[in-house]
């Protein structure tokens, strides 16, 4: 009996792991490093460590300074993603302080719609391409207490939407059909140790899904990631290349989309 229930156990893991995506050259998961609000930490710490490892990675734009712009077009031309986190960055009033204009009840979705859509343009200067992901500021995705998800889709402004959150079922997940709009990520506590972002990349290693990590901070700035930890992560992943497939995260969804 005992041998049966095991049997039983392996065969329904079975069918999850065949369900799973199948990545590049047998690669066990796809694991997308994100990184959000342009911040100067990531352009001094993590593109170069990036560059170094030889991984390409994603980060979203908003409140982008003018002095900065080169070095985005560098990153961009360089190989990694430039994805879509608004202008002005409005996220719920009681989040954090901000001013009363740029707080999301400030907002209608059609508003926050443009807002996108001109933050779009400016991408587009910065990279040249014309299509871009997005990711919502906060992980929230209300406008005036509105949710704005339906109408981004209908509106056809972004090809996905990077959220938050994530479950082990989203590790597990065929991501060729999971709904763009809802693509799942994992941020992080200020000052994490590495030995916490590896688990993240051996969970998905042993689903064989995708791990999506948030970054915010790299040595620098807020929700902070020490370069350190950062760069331990990098080699991890640097010394399993035939396991994990390290891609931005339009890569791994086109890839998902083209081998389902
Ligand atoms: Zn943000």
């Amino acid at each position: 009996m005992k041998r049966l229930l095991s049997l039983i156990v392996c065969l329904a893991f079975g069918i999850s792991a065949a369900s799973a995506t199948q990545w590049p050259n047998g690669a066990k998961a796809a694991v997308v490093l994100t990184y959000d609000d342009a911040l100067a930490s990531q352009l001094d710490h993590a593109v170069p460590a990036l560059d170094a490892a030889g991984f390409k990675a994603t980060f979203f734009l908003s409140n982008v300074k003018q002095a900065d712009i080169p070095r985005w077009r560098a990153v961009a031309a360089g190989g990694h993603e430039l994805g879509n986190h608004t202008m002005f960055h409005p996220c719920a009033a009681a989040t954090y302080p901000a001013d009363p204009r740029y707080v999301s009840e400030a907002y209608t979705p059609a508003s926050l719609l443009r807002e996108i859509e001109q933050q779009n343009v400016l991408l587009s200067a910065i990279d040249g391409r014309p299509r871009h992901g997005f990711a919502t500021p906060c992980g929230q995705t209300k406008a005036g207490g509105i949710d704005y998800l339906e109408a981004l889709r209908a509106a056809d402004l972004v090809t996905y939407v990077r959220g938050v959150t994530v479950t082990s079922e989203d590790l597990r997940a065929n991501v060729a059909k999971m709904d763009p709009m809802h693509i799942p990520a994992r941020g992080f506590p200020d000052g994490v140790a590495a030995a916490e972002l590896i688990r993240f990349a051996e969970q998905a290693r042993a689903g064989g899904g995708m791990a999506v990590f948030l970054f915010h901070g790299v040595e620098g700035d807020y929700l902070q990631v020490s370069d350190t930890a950062h760069r331990q992560l990098l080699e991890w992943l640097k010394a399993r290349p035939k396991e994990i497939w390290v891609t931005t995260l339009q890569s791994a969804l086109d890839w998902a989309k083209a081998h389902p």
